[in-house]
């Protein structure tokens, strides 16, 4: 275990110095004035980077996974049908949430490896002519395979359905990381937590609602008391909260989306882009595949990486933990022991991850696999010094 390198698992991620200090503050009235000082620019800025105008935010003490929960329990009723696709283990939790809520949900079985099926949903919801769908559920980011779905794609299903189904999409692991477009894609509510693009300890879940999400809280029959949105937007109207805020986190959500609205939204996405490609490099020069199953639905923020047949891919990450004091995630679900996680988002530099990849070699040269030391590191700092040198041509 080492404090001093950076973590490579896709969440919790990385945290620049000066988030962790802004976390860091001295008791305040959350009842006093200074209160909306901090909520108020959180909810202006977390609205910036879904790319809405006028999405309702919210901001609770939670996760992601409380984020699933309040997106459902204030918009759905007991036994209401959902429609969702499974492909990979986030899917798989939300599709539990929602059985354990009491919903009826129809799962439409993906490889664990490609993106949502749009046609698919489509196909289904056209097929629904009574409407009975209330939901349709997405996960953007598959971070179990790292599979980047096309949300776009979805919406234009669900038009050319003419079906008027709630699109809800967990957005934890490509908010704030990759391009997410919150009204171009008509989304009802977005979905994320504060540990992974925002850069920021766990401790937030962080949602976007529409106004037909809005409106759909005032017939839900789920019940719902903490995560009541209802509440919450009465608390806001006042800068004020229902109970306890967790001050300390919004000051540092604050913070961290001043620093990505000031990076610029495109350059963060481009840098996030930029790292993933270097990773993908690295992983070809192993001669090793990922679990993405086409390059149009490999996700810029985590890579799952397949090892030979035979080998544990675990035994990497308890050989990086143990040995080098480096953090990698594990295969997870049917992945388990076949593939390790590379994550590389949030808060992260070219230099970073090539320092991941060099300790990645290092284990696997360990372990005994065929991996010559320094290929995919070379074929990363190719990639980075090339794609510096396009935009340094460009901007001259
Ligand atoms: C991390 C993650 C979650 C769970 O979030 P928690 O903050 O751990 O509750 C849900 N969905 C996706 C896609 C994730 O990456």
């Amino acid at each position: 275990m080492s404090f001093q390198n950076p973590v490579f698992i896709p969440g919790p991620t990385n945290m620049p110095e000066e988030i962790r200090k802004a976390c860091d503050m001295a008791t305040i009235d959350h009842r006093s004035p200074v209160f909306g000082t901090i909520l108020n620019p959180c909810l202006k800025n977390v609205r910036a980077v879904l790319k809405s105008r006028s999405a309702e935010i919210f901001l609770f003490p939670s996760t992601g996974t409380g984020g699933w929960e309040c997106a459902i329990g204030n918009t759905l009723s007991p036994g209401d049908r959902v429609l969702v696709a499974r492909n990979g283990m986030f899917s798989h939790r939300w599709i539990d949430m929602c059985q354990r809520h009491g919903l009826d949900v129809e799962i439409i079985e993906t490889p664990w490896g490609a993106g949502l099926p749009a046609e698919r949903y489509g196909e289904i919801l056209k097929a629904d002519r009574g409407h009975a769908i209330r939901a349709v559920l997405a996960t953007h980011n598959e971070t179990a395979t790292g599979v980047r779905s096309d949300i776009g794609a979805l919406r234009r299903a669900m038009d050319d359905a003419g079906h008027p189904a709630l699109l809800l999409v967990d957005g934890v692991s490509s908010i704030a990381s990759m391009d997410f477009r919150f009204d171009d894609w008509g989304v009802d509510i977005a979905v994320t937590g504060s540990q992974k693009g925002f850069m920021m300890p766990p401790g937030l879940a962080i949602l976007g609602f529409s106004e037909r999400a809005m409106a759909a809280t005032a017939t839900a029959k789920l019940p719902r008391t903490f995560f009541d949105i209802r509440d919450m937007a009465r608390g806001y109207a006042a800068n004020a909260y229902p109970y306890t805020p967790p001050v300390g986190l919004m000051n540092g959500l604050k913070l961290a989306s001043d620093m990505l609205l000031e990076e610029g939204l495109d350059n963060v996405f481009a840098r996030h882009h930029r790292i993933a490609e270097g990773v993908r490099a690295a992983v070809r020069a192993w001669g090793l595949g990922l679990c993405a199953l086409s390059p149009d639905v490999q996700s810029d923020t985590v890579s799952a990486v397949r090892t030979p047949e035979g080998f544990n891919a675990t035994d990497i990450v308890t050989h990086a933990a143990k040995v080098y004091g480096v953090a990698l995630g594990t295969g997870l679900g049917e992945l388990a022991g076949r593939a390790f996680r590379i994550g590389h988002l949030g808060s992260l530099t070219d230099v970073m991850m090539l320092s991941g990849l060099a300790t990645i070699e290092m284990c696997m040269a360990d372990l005994g696999l065929n991996i010559a030391l320094g290929s995919g590191v070379a074929a990363a700092q190719e990639h980075y010094r090339s794609s510096h040198a396009v935009a340094a041509l460009q901007a001259a």
